[in-house]
């Protein structure tokens, strides 16, 4: 047979005339609702993650080091990890794709747990069932960290077609993976014109990141001599978090570039013909990195383990105890990352960010080993530390750091202390933050 043939030869002829069996060739089984996604493995109790993100990942490593005879299962719709971290800095081109784009396979490998690549669609609690693209599975505890989803529909309604359109033209690459290649190419080929930024009400995913990507953006326009502007429609009062330092960017680094409208809650978006109406007043523009309101991921809705505020409407975020992360409908279902709701009323939520995901993972990971173990579970609370690059050339960044402590009542308390002033020493402490997390879980 020549090299033509075998190419032409169905396939499995071909793998015949290779001595590869191919009776074993069957189509892939149908999924039906009782397809098993995975046997039990050993004797320990089976604990499923739904979402293998930042929370996802670190809480499948430290499960499986906590409790050595656990059954640990992740399960991710993407084939690679994709960080929200440094993913501003790579839309100029400071961090290449491999640094953001990782593996999965091989820190499950190192670490011994189950990596499935499934989408998550269903979630029977009173069965204990995860249903997926590829079948059910079993648990014995759930931790959900499937970060956030866009929720269009409350620019929209039932409206899709103005939700996709919206997606395809405007894409504001806020959930991993999806549209951040878009969104690069965008800023790419941008010619000049008016930008329009609309900022989530919080809470949402990162809130100091938006400012830091209207400042990278910027820079990129200055740096290329682009006729263009950026108007940042802010539905907060004053920018913030680290406001000092966003302020001191915007005004001496792009005084002529961006422009930030405060109070600026979106009342109509038509993305069609380019207008938005907001409370501060109505825009056009060219082009948009158009951010809808963020609510907990679609997993946290399939498990309905949304919270209800005191109107009884929807809170869009995962009802949970503050100081364990378990929900309080369920306590063998945990959430952790950026889903998580209400923590206090003295700030709300906890920031919505990978070193918030990261240090819930990790001490979510240490409750059910206490559990499984039969100790006494010991609250532990997480910290909070993000790095903004505000200038390309010098790099320059500012900074927030979140402490939290509990009062005498049980009641968690936040202190935010803003780093205002940019430096390089930040761009270095960024990098090694980030070295020792990715070190940490992948
Ligand atoms: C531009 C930008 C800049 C940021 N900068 C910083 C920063 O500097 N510092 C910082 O601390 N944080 C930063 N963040 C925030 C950070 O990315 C998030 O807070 C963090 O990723 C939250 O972790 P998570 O595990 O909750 O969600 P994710 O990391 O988003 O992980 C969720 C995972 O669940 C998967 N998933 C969702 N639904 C399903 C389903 N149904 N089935 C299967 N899988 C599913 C998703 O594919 C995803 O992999 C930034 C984010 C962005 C977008």
């Amino acid at each position: 047979m020549d090299r033509r043939s075998f190419l032409l030869t169905p396939p499995a002829l071909a793998l015949g005339a290779l001595g590869i069996p191919t009776a074993s060739l069957a189509a892939p089984a149908a999924v039906h609702s009782t397809t098993q996604l995975l046997p039990r493995r050993g004797k320990g109790p089976r604990i499923v993650i739904a979402g293998g993100g930042w929370g996802g990942m670190t809480t499948a490593r430290y499960l499986r080091q906590h409790i050595p005879n656990a059954d640990v299962v992740l399960l991710e719709r993407n084939p690679t990890f994709w960080s929200g971290p440094m993913s501003n800095k790579w839309l100029i081109d400071i961090v290449s794709t491999d640094f953001l784009n990782h593996d999965m396979l091989a820190p499950a490998n190192r670490y011994g747990y189950t990596l499935v690549n499934t989408e998550v669609n269903a979630i029977e609690r009173d069965k204990k069932l995860v249903r997926t693209t590829h079948g059910v599975i079993d648990y014995d505890y759930l931790v959900l960290s499937g970060g956030i989803r866009n929720a269009y529909d409350a620019w929209f309604g039932n409206d899709a077609h103005a939700a996709e359109y919206t997606r395809k033209h405007f894409p504001n690459a806020y959930v991993p993976n999806a549209e951040m290649f878009a969104l690069k190419r965008k800023l790419k080929e941008f010619k000049g014109g008016t930008i329009v930024m609309t900022l989530p009400p919080p809470p949402h995913r990162c809130p100091p990141s938006p400012y830091e990507r209207a400042c990278l953006m910027a820079w990129h326009i200055k740096t290329s001599k682009i006729p263009g502007k950026i108007i940042i429609l802010d539905p907060k009062p004053k920018i913030a978090p680290i406001g000092e330092g966003y302020k001191a960017a915007f005004e001496e680094l792009y005084p002529d570039i961006i422009t930030h409208v405060p109070n600026a809650t979106v009342k109509e978006v038509d993305p069609f013909n380019k207008r938005i109406k907001t409370a501060a007043g109505d825009f056009d523009f060219d082009d948009a990195v158009l951010m809808p309101p963020h609510q907990a991921a679609d997993m946290i809705w399939y498990a309905d383990l949304i919270g209800k505020g005191a109107d009884g409407k929807p809170t869009g975020w995962a009802d949970i105890h503050p100081r364990l992360f378990t929900a309080n409908a369920d306590q063998d279902v945990y959430v952790v990352g950026d889903a998580m709701g209400f923590i206090s009323d003295q700030f709300g939520h906890y920031p919505k960010s990978a070193h918030v995901a990261h240090a819930v993972g990790k001490i979510v990971a240490q409750n059910i080993a206490e559990r499984v173990a039969g100790k006494e579970v010991v609250a532990v609370l997480p910290d909070n530390l993000c790095y903004m690059m505000v200038n390309g050339d010098p790099q320059e960044e500012i900074s927030v750091v979140f402490e939290y402590a509990l009062d005498p009542n049980g009641k968690v308390l936040q202190t935010q202390i803003d780093m205002d002033v940019r430096s390089a020493d930040l761009v270095a402490k960024d990098f090694e933050w980030i070295k020792t997390r990715f070190n940490d879980f992948l």
